[in-house]
């Protein structure tokens, strides 16, 4: 895979007007995730089967920057008013198999906090035969977000796209607990590895952060991303670390699907972007963050769903200022 320093992208006529009118061609984003029913409880209310999963969160938070297709498999039972949701973000729906069955659904419950979360439930449905197969006009995707789902099958997609040049994937404690050697091969072929505070000390043996950056690093991937919830992100690259802030809330709703928001911007701005990409990634880090915080203010993605761009321009511009002197 190589690295993503583009120069001038192709163009495309825009339109048959008397001057001839061309735009860089917007480069798209291929997601793989879990496309879910989420029933979810906090301490204040009580919402089920809300749309859900890692891939429809992130990408509809990819949505804001570039087209998305999205690879992943859904019930009969699926309301069809989440498939207008999807298109309603220009969502390129072709890698989305509706198969005989019912739709994943996933039940959690946060304590008052609402940062401990507890599962209540995994029913996988559809996706316990799943094997994603990629249409051919999804080959030869230029961006890859392998979001959270098993590291087998997120490598079975990886193995169909042609020359990626940019390959990022997010993970969860389970595979870590269940499919280690799986994830570990897939690591290997990661541009960048994204994973949670607590997934890179139980992956290193490592308590310091900074130190289980150094030997993420040694398991493959070029740059590496460890969440921390509420304390924003760190990135390690060639430059070094970079450390993003979480924007600001005094109020939660429900921040489940924030880490996918987080890392489904982050691809969709990366994907649009020109210029340098490690540059190009600390910038996305702090739209991924903004992203983010409109998930949390919100259930499922009810809040996501309502952004302007303006919006995510506005906290990007608040968040730079937050971190500057
Ligand atoms: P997050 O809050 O970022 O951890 O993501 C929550 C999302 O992950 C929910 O929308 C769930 O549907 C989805 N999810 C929960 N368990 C799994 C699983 N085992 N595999 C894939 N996605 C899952």
């Amino acid at each position: 895979m190589s690295d993503v320093n583009r120069k001038a992208g192709p163009t495309f006529p825009v339109a048959a007007g008397r001057r001839s009118s061309y735009l860089p061609r917007p480069m798209s984003v291929l997601i793989v995730g879990s496309t879910a029913l989420d029933s979810i409880k906090t301490p204040k209310a009580e919402n089920p089967r809300l749309l859900g999963g890692s891939a429809s969160h992130a990408a509809v938070a990819a949505s804001f920057f570039s087209p998305v297709k999205l690879v992943g498999v859904v019930g009969q039972d699926f309301p069809r008013r989440y498939l207008q949701l999807y298109k309603r973000h220009r969502i390129d729906l072709e890698g989305l198999q509706i198969l005989p069955g019912k739709t994943f659904h996933w039940s959690g419950e946060y304590e008052a906090n609402m940062n401990n979360r507890r599962t209540l439930l995994t029913e996988l449905g559809v996706f316990e035969t799943f094997t994603p197969t990629l249409p051919e006009s999804h080959r030869n995707a230029g961006f890859v977000l392998l979001a959270n789902i098993a590291p087998s099958l997120q490598e079975h997609v990886l193995n169909q796209v042609r020359r990626p040049k940019f390959v990022a994937a997010d993970t969860m404690d389970l595979w870590l607990n269940i499919a280690l050697p799986d994830l570990l091969k897939l690591i290997k072929r990661l541009d960048a590895f994204v994973l949670n505070d607590s997934e890179a000390h139980q992956l290193t043996n490592e308590e310091n952060v900074f130190a289980a950056l150094k030997k993420l690093h040694k398991l493959g991937p070029k740059y590496v991303i460890v969440k921390k919830g509420s304390h924003g992100s760190v990135l390690s690259g060639p430059r070094g670390i970079f450390l993003c802030p979480a924007y600001p809330l005094d109020k939660v709703v429900d921040p489940t699907g924030a880490g996918d928001s987080f890392v489904g911007g982050l691809m969709g701005y990366l994907a649009a972007a020109k210029g340098p990409l490690e540059s190009n990634l600390r910038r996305a880090m702090l739209y991924g963050s903004v992203v983010a915080s409109f998930c949390c203010e919100g259930f499922g993605l009810q809040c996501t769903t309502k952004l302007k761009r303006a919006q995510i321009e506005r906290r990007v511009r608040e968040l730079e200022m937050a971190a500057r002197f």
